[in-house]
C-alpha cells in the first residue's frame, strides 16, 4: 500500500522539483516568436532545459548511488507512477481552463473548452516560468528519467549482453531528449507554441502521454530477456534514427535562422532563397524545397529508428510508438497547412505548386 502511494505521488514530488529547479537555476533570456496579446510585444522566456535535465538525472543517479532507492524504482511504481501522472494531468488541465473564459473559447462552456484550452500562453511566477515551455520541459525530463529506470531495471534482470538492444535505444533516445532542451529556443517558432492553446491535450500530454507512452517499446522490451542486438541491426536503428534527425533538425534549423536572419545561408551552403508577395515571405530551398514538411517525415524516421534498436521487429506494441507520429502528424500537416493558406493566400498557392508534395518527397 505504501508503494503504491509512494508510486502514486512521485510524478507529483517530480514535476514541483523540476519547477523549483527550473526557478533556481540560472536561464538564458530571450525573446520568442509570439506576441504578447495584450501587449502586442514579444513574448520574453527564461530557458534552462538541459540544466533541468543534467540536475534531475543527477538526483535520480544520487539516489540510485547512495543506496537511497534502486536505480529502476520508477520501473517497478511505474503503473501507479502512471496513475498519479494521469490524475495530476487532469487537475492542472482544470487549474490552466476554468480561470480563462472569455480567451480563446470565446466564452464557451468550461466542457467545450477543455480539451483544447482557452488561454495561448500562460506564465506564472511573475512572467519567470512560461507554462508551456514548463510543461514541455517535465514531459521531456520526466521522460528521461523513465528510460533510465527501464533501462536499469533491463540491465539488472538480464545483464549487459541481452540489454544492449535497450542500451542502444535508451542512447538514442537521451539523444533526442538533450536535442529537443538544447535547442528549446527553435521550439519557440513552432506550431505548438504559436497555435495551440493551454488545455487538456497540452497540459495532460505533457504530464502523462509523453513521458510515459514516448517509450512504450521499453514498456514492451523491459520483461523479455532478448538476445544480444547483432551489430548490423544496430547499425540499421543509428542510421534510421540520425537520417530522421538531419530532416528534423536541419529543416527546423534553417527556418529558424530565415525568420530570425533572413539574409544568412544556412550551413554556409544553402542560400535561403523565398518567394516573396504581399508582405510575406516563404522559404523556398533546402529543406523547404523537397516537402513542404520534411520535417515530420524526419520524426517518423527517428521513432523507427528507435523501434528497431529494441531489436523486438514482431512486437506491435513497440511499433505504436511510430504509429502514433503518423496519426499526429499527418492531420497535423492539414492543419498547419489550413493555417498558411489562410495567413499567405496567393504566395502559398504558389508555393504548393512548386513544391507539391506534403510530407516525404515525391511520394505524398
Ligand atoms: P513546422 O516547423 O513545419 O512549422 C509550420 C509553420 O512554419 C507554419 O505554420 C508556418 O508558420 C511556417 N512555415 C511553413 N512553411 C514555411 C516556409 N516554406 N517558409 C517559412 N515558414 C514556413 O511544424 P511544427 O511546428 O508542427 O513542428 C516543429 C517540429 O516539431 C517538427 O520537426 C516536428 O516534427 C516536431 N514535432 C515533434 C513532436 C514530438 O512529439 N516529438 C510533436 C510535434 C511536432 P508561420 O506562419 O510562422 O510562417
Amino acid at each position: 500500500m505504501a508503494g503504491l502511494f509512494a508510486g502514486f505521488f512521485a510524478p507529483w514530488l517530480i514535476y514541483a522539483l523540476i519547477l523549483l529547479v527550473h526557478l533556481i537555476l540560472p536561464a538564458r533570456q530571450v525573446a520568442g516568436y509570439v506576441h504578447d496579446e495584450n501587449t502586442g510585444e514579444l513574448l520574453r522566456y527564461r530557458l534552462n532545459g538541459p540544466l533541468v535535465l543534467v540536475a534531475l538525472v543527477g538526483l535520480w543517479f544520487g539516489a540510485g548511488y547512495s543506496r537511497l532507492l534502486p536505480w529502476d524504482w520508477l520501473y517497478t511504481h511505474r503503473w501507479p507512477s502512471l496513475a498519479g501522472s494521469c490524475v495530476l494531468g487532469l487537475i492542472i488541465s482544470a487549474a490552466a481552463v476554468l480561470p480563462f473564459k472569455g480567451h480563446g473559447g470565446h466564452g464557451r462552456s468550461f466542457r467545450a473548452d477543455f480539451y483544447p484550452g482557452r488561454a495561448l500562453n500562460i506564465s506564472i511566477f511573475r512572467g519567470r516560468v512560461d507554462v508551456k515551455m514548463y510543461l514541455y520541459l517535465v514531459g521531456a525530463v520526466m521522460l528521461g528519467l523513465n528510460i533510465l529506470a527501464f533501462t536499469a531495471h533491463h540491465l539488472l534482470l538480464f545483464g549487459t549482453p541481452s540489454s544492449t538492444g535497450v542500451l542502444v535505444y535508451a542512447g538514442l533516445f537521451f539523444w533526442f531528449i538533450a536535442d529537443y532542451l538544447v535547442f528549446e529556443r527553435v521550439h519557440l517558432y513552432t506550431y505548438d507554441i504559436f497555435a495551440e492553446r493551454v488545455g487538456f491535450k497540452l497540459v495532460w500530454g505533457c504530464f502523462a502521454f509523453y513521458p510515459y507512452f514516448y517509450l512504450v517499446g521499453l514498456w514492451a522490451a523491459s520483461g523479455v530477456a532478448g538476445s544480444p542486438l547483432p551489430v548490423w541491426q544496430a547499425v540499421t536503428a543509428v542510421c534510421v534514427f540520425y537520417a530522421g534527425w538531419m530532416l528534423s533538425r536541419g529543416a527546423n534549423m534553417q527556418k529558424y535562422y530565415f525568420k530570425t536572419m533572413p539574409d544568412r545561408a544556412f550551413l554556409g551552403i544553402i542560400q535561403p532563397r523565398a518567394l516573396r508577395g504581399n508582405g510575406h515571405a516563404l522559404l523556398y530551398s533546402g529543406f523547404w524545397r523537397v516537402a513542404r514538411h520534411v520535417n515530420y517525415l524526419g520524426e517518423i524516421l527517428m521513432a523507427t529508428g528507435l523501434t528497431l534498436a529494441l531489436g523486438i521487429p514482431g512486437s506491435l506494441i513497440a511499433w505504436l510508438y511510430p504509429l502514433y507520429y503518423i496519426v499526429l502528424l499527418v492531420p497535423r500537416e492539414r492543419a498547419d497547412e489550413r493555417r498558411c493558406a489562410a495567413k499567405y493566400g496567393e504566395l502559398w498557392k504558389e508555393y504548393v505548386r512548386r513544391v507539391p508534395h506534403r510530407i516525404i518527397p515525391g511520394l505524398y
